[in-house]
């Protein structure tokens, strides 16, 4: 395993005592500066003798690792929801339901397989107004470091999935599983015809926070323009589907909620 990837894993491991790999989503797992300035930290080691330990590289700002090239806001006002992982046959239709209850539209980073398995989702998600965006095939977190034409195959095969279930579908944004971007997974996705699209709020969803938990996660770090990361696959959503009319209404009246253009 790269050191990357296992301090990757290392935070997670010690806030859930789960582990990458666990089928649990793994946005947000890049760490980095969290808007969400209340999530704990693991204790830092306290030697009585010899050199104060380097603080973990978790707690290192996010932007001095990203590529250039990422979307992080809408670059107006409106803030944008994205759902990634799905489509999922229990909660993506609940997700749309509250969607077309608040009268917003969203974007969906919708994983090939789950595109492949679940086309009628994709049509209702086009059908209904939302965006979608390229999530890679198999949420392969190391997709990005493989070989060029591994990533070009990968990206490639999740739009043709979602064209399958929708001939001629915009597929405006890819983004990288787990935020491990690389240069070429940038280059990549922008020579498909997709920009890449990160997010500036996270709150944390796939570690299975409450419902309130969530909203107020969001409505705490929230700003204009936002992009704000959750989830409707990979794991039980019940929570976000809980936090979700709340957490939409209240982002609808501070800021407007639209897709990133
Ligand atoms: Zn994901």
């Amino acid at each position: 395993m790269r050191p990357r990837a296992v301090l990757a894993c290392a935070l997670p491991l010690l806030l859930l005592l789960g582990g990458c790999g666990d089928g649990t989503p793994a946005d947000g797992r890049a760490a980095g500066p969290s808007p969400v300035a209340s999530a704990p930290l693991p204790p830092e080691p306290t030697p009585s003798v010899g050199p104060r330990p380097t603080p973990p590289a978790l707690v290192r700002p996010l932007p001095a690792r990203l590529p250039a090239g990422l979307r992080r806001k809408t670059g107006v006002r409106t803030v944008a929801l994205t759902f990634d992982d799905g489509p999922h046959p229990t909660w993506t239709p609940q997700i749309l339901d509250r969607l077309r209850a608040a009268k917003v539209t969203a974007t969906f980073c919708v994983l090939g397989t789950k595109a492949r398995r679940h086309p009628d989702l994709i049509r209702r998600i086009v059908r209904e107004g939302h965006q979608l965006c390229n999530h890679s095939w198999r949420h392969d977190l190391d997709l990005a470091r493989r070989p060029v034409a591994e990533i070009r195959r990968d990206l490639d095969r999740t739009n043709e999935a979602i064209r399958e279930a929708v001939p001629g579908a915009k597929v405006p944004f890819y983004r990288q599983p787990g935020g491990r971007w690389t240069r070429e997974v940038v280059t990549v996705a922008r020579q498909l015809g997709m920009r890449s699209l990160h997010w500036e709020v996270d709150p944390r969803d796939w570690s299975k926070p409450t419902a309130a938990t969530i909203t107020k996660r969001v409505r705490a770090a929230a700003r204009p323009g936002s992009v704000v990361l959750l989830h409707d696959g990979g794991g039980d959503r019940a929570a976000t589907l809980a936090a979700s009319p709340h957490l939409i209404a209240d982002l609808k009246r501070r800021y407007g909620v639209a897709p990133p253009r």
